[in-house]
């Protein structure tokens, strides 16, 4: 932490703020000014995370409340000294609380927020509150900011103090003051507005009505008058509440700055009692892939907060939702440590998984333009939940995932489209496992799939790699990799008729095969001539039950494969160049030519070649016979 601290006297202490903090001080008051409604919303979401916070706190230590027992946030205006002041009774700051919170940003949040700025102030105001700077938006309004913070259960009080140029001081203070924070703004001059009722009034309105503490304002003349509903926005009636409303509750649950994609409220009654509503974004969060791998939907335990980071209520792969659930049935006092391991919480998220699935499906059935943008950000991650074998809801997750095929490779189907396009003598689901549609596309594992119009799966994301390994089929039809040896992509008839090769044919096929296996001996598993190939002369592919070729790569990388393994060459008999070698075994190149049809097959798959200088030599040899001719 860059804190310099100097004494000035005995309790009071001047620090600097982190670098980093300067930054976003200067970006909130240079460039965000246009957008300052803001600042209420952050600062009153503060209050009620602090009143969240101490309300679960005193579930274990009911004497952090003292008489003190009903939550509250009060705006208090003073248009003679021009402040508007932010006060709650929720859990306070000691001095280390000071200094950590609002003299250095969360360090993590910080970079991250600058780096995401783009410096057009109506996207960079949206980051505000996705990266816990909130509190910094006092400044946008404020040319002083003085906070006054008892924490609960401790007896001294202390002041921080602002002008937001870098500075700030702490002190101890020794007036009366109970527990909690009160923030007091000191308005500049273009900021007036903020002590007037009807403007704060109307901020509350638009983006704190959906907040679980009642939210008064005081007006210099000491009248007092609520604000919101003061009830948690999740408890109220379905038709009562707005798309605005559920946007700033999505906004403040989620911290997002994005819309919702979609919306689901919803109460279970009966058996399980509780009340879920959950967010899907528009855009993902940007940790969406840290290793963490974080889930975020709040739980709540009759309007109690109680945790919100990894709560089992919610899976992994849906770990891109936001918003909470708040149980009936749960007791109070469920500590943090016992929540993994609730049969009540996994049964509420078995009912969830299925509830959000059948909206999906539903979805992708209505609007599928809209779907498909859903797709395209959370796919990948929705489809980790194929790869959990215990997963209950494996077969109905994979019902309603999407895929680009070899048919229309801009065009997202499911499983069930693909089974119903298919011809009636296929039986087998055809899936190729590459980089992009583009590169499985030009590969030459599909000619023969495209050349007899079989449609094939392409699958693209990491992760598939993973879940084919654990689902063998779906709907009794077997997931059958194209790369896998032996594979048969004509069933009609015309194999058949192709099965006419003359005796001499044969005897020269069968020298062949064993003149390249001999040239390969080491490199190759086994050389096959293709019955999927049409215009590439070879490919490679691996063995039946052969883990993917992508696979094993992968496992190679991460060294948890010591050698990768042997794979079979499939040759295209067609192709002049394996002509030419059938007729010319006994040439002195065709050893290396051999070799060269080998190296090609691996550098179209992805595979390393063996030897790259014994390559380049060979390709040079060819090359320059063929210049010279
Ligand atoms: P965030 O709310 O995302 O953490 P903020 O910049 O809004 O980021 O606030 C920074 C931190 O300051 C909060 O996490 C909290 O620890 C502390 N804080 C701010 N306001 C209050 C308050 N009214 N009561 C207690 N702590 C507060
Ligand atoms: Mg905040």
């Amino acid at each position: 932490m860059s804190t310099k601290t100097t004494k000035k006297k005995s309790t009071s202490e001047k620090h600097q703020f982190g670098a980093e903090t300067s930054k976003i001080l200067q970006l909130m008051i240079h460039s965000l000014y246009a957008h300052k409604d803001i600042f209420l919303r952050e600062l009153i979401s503060n209050a009620s995370d602090a009143c969240d916070k101490l309300r679960y706190n005193a579930i274990t230590k009911p004497e952090l409340l003292k008489e003190d027992t009903d939550f509250a946030i009060s705006l208090i205006a003073d248009t003679k000294k021009n402040t508007l002041t932010i006060k709650d009774n929720g859990v306070g700051m000691n001095k280390k609380d000071m200094i950590d919170n609002l003299g250095t940003i969360a360090s993590s949040g910080t970079q991250k927020f600058l780096d995401k700025t783009k410096g057009d102030p109506k996207e960079d105001i949206q980051l505000i509150g996705q990266f816990g700077v909130g509190f910094y938006s006092a400044f946008m309004v404020a040319d002083k900011v003085t906070v006054i913070s008892t924490k609960a259960g401790q007896k001294k009080s202390y002041i921080w103090e602002s002008k937001g140029d870098g500075n700030y001081t702490i002190d101890e203070y020794n007036e009366e003051h109970t527990r909690g924070t009160t923030i007091t703004l000191h308005l500049r001059e273009d900021a007036e507005q903020f002590t007037d009722k009807h403007r704060v009034s109307h901020i509350v309105k638009t983006y704190s009505d959906h907040i679980s503490f009642p939210v008064t304002f005081t007006d210099s003349e000491g009248e007092t008058s609520n604000l919101n509903e003061g009830a948690a926005l999740w408890t109220r009636n379905k038709s009562a509440i707005t798309k605005e409303q559920y946007q700033e509750f999505y906004k403040h649950v989620a911290h997002a700055g994005d819309e919702p994609w979609m919306t689901l409220h919803n109460k279970a009654e009966g058996t399980l009692e509780y009340t879920s509503l959950l967010f899907i974004p528009s855009t993902p969060p940007f940790d969406l892939f840290h290793p963490d791998r974080m889930t975020r939907v709040k739980l709540y335990v009759k309007r109690v907060f109680i945790a919100e980071e990894n709560v089992d209520i919610i899976p992994q792969h849906f770990r891109f939702i936001r918003g909470i659930v708040d149980s009936e049935d749960l007791p109070l006092n469920i500590s943090r440590e016992t929540l993994q391991h609730n049969n009540l919480i996994h049964k509420i998220r078995n009912n969830i998984v299925k509830k959000i699935i059948s909206e999906l499906k539903k979805k992708a059935k209505n609007d599928k333009a809209s779907f498909d943008t859903f797709w395209n950000n959370f796919g990948a991650t929705l489809k980790e939940g194929l790869c959990e074998a215990v997963d209950a809801n494996r077969e109905n997750l994979l019902e309603i995932c999407h895929f680009r095929s070899s048919h229309d490779k801009d065009k997202l189907i499911t499983l069930d489209q693909y089974i119903e396009q298919m011809p009636q003598d296929q039986d087998k689901i055809y899936y190729a496992i590459g980089d992009s549609p583009e590169s499985l596309l030009a590969s030459p594992q599909l000619e023969g799939f495209i050349k007899k119009g079989i449609n094939v799966i392409l699958l693209t994301d990491h992760v598939d790699d993973f879940w084919v390994n654990t689902m063998h089929e779906y709907k009794e039809k077997d997931f059958v990799s194209v790369t896998r040896a032996g594979l048969d992509a004509d069933q009609d008839e015309e194999t058949k008729d192709n099965d006419t090769t003359s005796k001499e044919d044969q005897e020269e096929q069968d020298k062949l095969i064993a003149f390249m296996k001999d040239a390969l001996s080491g490199k190759v598993l086994d050389v096959v001539i293709s019955k999927k190939l049409t215009s590439s002369p070879v490919c490679l592919s691996v063995q039946e039950g052969g883990m993917d070729m992508r696979m094993e790569r992968f496992l190679l990388a991460q060294k948890q494969l010591a050698k990768p393994s042997l794979k079979v060459l499939e040759i295209n008999l067609e192709h002049p160049v394996v002509k030419h070698l059938a007729h010319n075994i006994t040439s002195d190149d065709a050893k290396e030519l051999s070799e060269l049809l080998f190296d090609q097959a691996c550098i179209i798959e992805g595979e390393s070649i063996y030897d790259t200088s014994e390559f380049t030599t060979r390709f040079n040899k060819f090359l320059e016979k063929a210049l010279a001719s």
